[in-house]
């Protein structure tokens, strides 16, 4: 693996965050932009390169957020923007829709042959996660001829109608916005760690599986009526939770049983990002339906729905999009995944090993980590206010993510009470070691705070 000229490899603060430039557009965003995103930090963009950030005022930041989960590759491989220039010279947009050209189908042949199970598989691409997310609702609908679904308690699959009604993370994301796609089911997800509504976190599996099987189909929905159960196989926003390998294969054969396609929701997971193509190869499972997009790209907006051929079976003009599998998207997409298959996800496995070793003692040392879990480099560090009771410290862990900040690291919470770890599949171990340092040198200050 070619290590990259980066404009540093770690971060220089050189003002006061926010630094002056930084606050003119923080003043000319808080005027004119949509008041509905949650940002977390003042961080103003200027320019990204591999695990680095500079900022307008020419701050460098080390990014272990990767814009939500997104630059695969880090920021702005010179090989993705190579592919992108050589594809925006050549053609910027015709259309997947109603005409053809050879990397759409390039890349759909591409995407097929790495999705798990042995029948051929078919791609449908758009612009985004909802996007993907929306696409497959309305092809397990049509494929099935069933009508209803089931999505877990703490899913994010997304933000438009549909996604949103198998969302159920924070209820200012349904709030004001009416009456959402019905026939919708949630059942809890597996937590091996907190248990939540009557699920034991020791028998996580084997509890929610009962719920599904005795509780939701004998009382609320008959299966046979059922379309589709999606399933994010970590949840993302939901706190980097992974669901146990034993519940996806439980899920699978159920599904099976039942005729319900199995969804996975691989749009933050996915792409290489857990040290595997997909979180739900780690189980063995071959999921009917996987939804695919933020990794897929290197940042550039595409998602994909990778089905078995056989359930991909809806006719011209069922569905489509004018801008899904834009030329240049998919450029940015090729180039991305040649760079994944050459090392960065093994990179991501092995950086995943070393980064949970690294943290091995944390719990011991530390009183307010709960819980660390994941895969590859999508880690979830849950922050507690007392490791017995497991009690909540949302306040806390807001409070870890404004102090990396500060001190030049770039992290994101998720969920309740989780810090994420999403950084670049190219993360290299000093750039870990100096994050894992800063978030351990702010988590003993926190403590050492509260002591006083
Ligand atoms: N599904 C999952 C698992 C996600 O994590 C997200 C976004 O965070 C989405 C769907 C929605 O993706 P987008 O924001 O690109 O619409």
């Amino acid at each position: 693996m070619t290590r990259l000229q980066t404009m540093t490899r770690l971060p220089i603060l050189k003002t006061p965050l926010p630094g002056p430039e930084a606050q003119k557009i923080l003043a000319l965003d808080r005027q004119f932009v949509s008041p509905s995103y949650t940002r977390d930090y003042p961080l103003v963009a200027r320019r990204g390169q591999g695990m680095m950030v500079e900022d307008v005022d020419g701050n460098t930041f080390l990014d272990f957020a990767a814009g939500i989960a997104v630059v695969a590759t880090g920021h702005c491989h010179p090989e993705v923007v190579a592919a992108i220039q050589k594809q925006a010279a050549e053609l910027i947009h015709i259309s997947g829709t109603d005409f053809y050209y050879p990397s759409l189908a390039e890349l759909a042949q591409k995407l097929a042959s790495i999705a798990p199970g042995a029948e051929a598989k078919r791609v449908y691409f758009g612009n985004s996660g909802a996007e993907a997310v929306e696409a497959a609702i309305k092809l397990a609908k049509y494929h099935t001829k069933r009508d209803k679904l089931v999505a877990f308690h703490g899913a994010f699959h997304g933000r438009t109608m549909g996604a949103l009604s198998l969302t159920a993370s924070r209820a200012i994301q349904r709030k004001g916005f009416g009456t959402l796609l019905s026939g919708v089911f949630h059942m809890p997800f597996p937590d091996t760690y907190r248990g939540t509504y009557g699920v034991r976190p020791e028998c996580a599996s084997a509890d929610c599986l009962s719920y599904l099987e005795n509780e939701l189909f004998r009382r609320r929905v008959d299966p046979e009526e059922v379309a589709a159960i999606f399933i994010e196989p970590i949840q993302g926003e939901g706190g980097y939770l992974p669901a146990p390998p034993e519940f996806l294969q439980g899920l699978q054969r159920i599904c099976r049983r039942q005729g319900i396609l199995l969804v996975a929701d691989e749009v933050q997971s996915g792409m290489g990002r857990t040290g595997k193509w997909w979180a739900v190869e780690h189980a063995g499972v071959e999921p009917d339906i996987i939804c695919t997009a933020k990794g897929i790209a290197s940042g550039m907006p595409l998602s994909a729905v990778i089905a078995r051929a056989s359930v991909m079976d809806w006719p011209p003009g069922a569905h489509a999009s004018t801008f899904g599998g834009n030329p240049v998207c998919i450029a940015a997409s090729l180039a991305t995944m040649r760079l994944l298959e050459r090392g960065y996800i093994a990179n991501a496995a092995r950086m995943g090993e070393f980064i949970l070793g690294r943290m091995a003692d944390w719990r011991e040392k530390h009183k307010i980590v709960g819980d660390i879990r994941g895969k590859g480099v999508m880690i979830g560090i849950e922050i507690v206010r007392d490791q017995k009771t497991k009690e909540k410290a949302p306040d806390l862990r807001n409070r870890l993510v404004q102090m990396g900040f500060q001190k030049g690291l770039l992290v994101l919470g998720s969920g309740d009470t989780t810090l994420r770890l999403a950084p670049p599949l190219i993360v290299e171990e000093e750039q870990a070691d100096f994050a894992l340092n800063v978030l351990e040198g702010c988590i003993t200050e926190l403590e050492e705070g509260s002591r006083q």
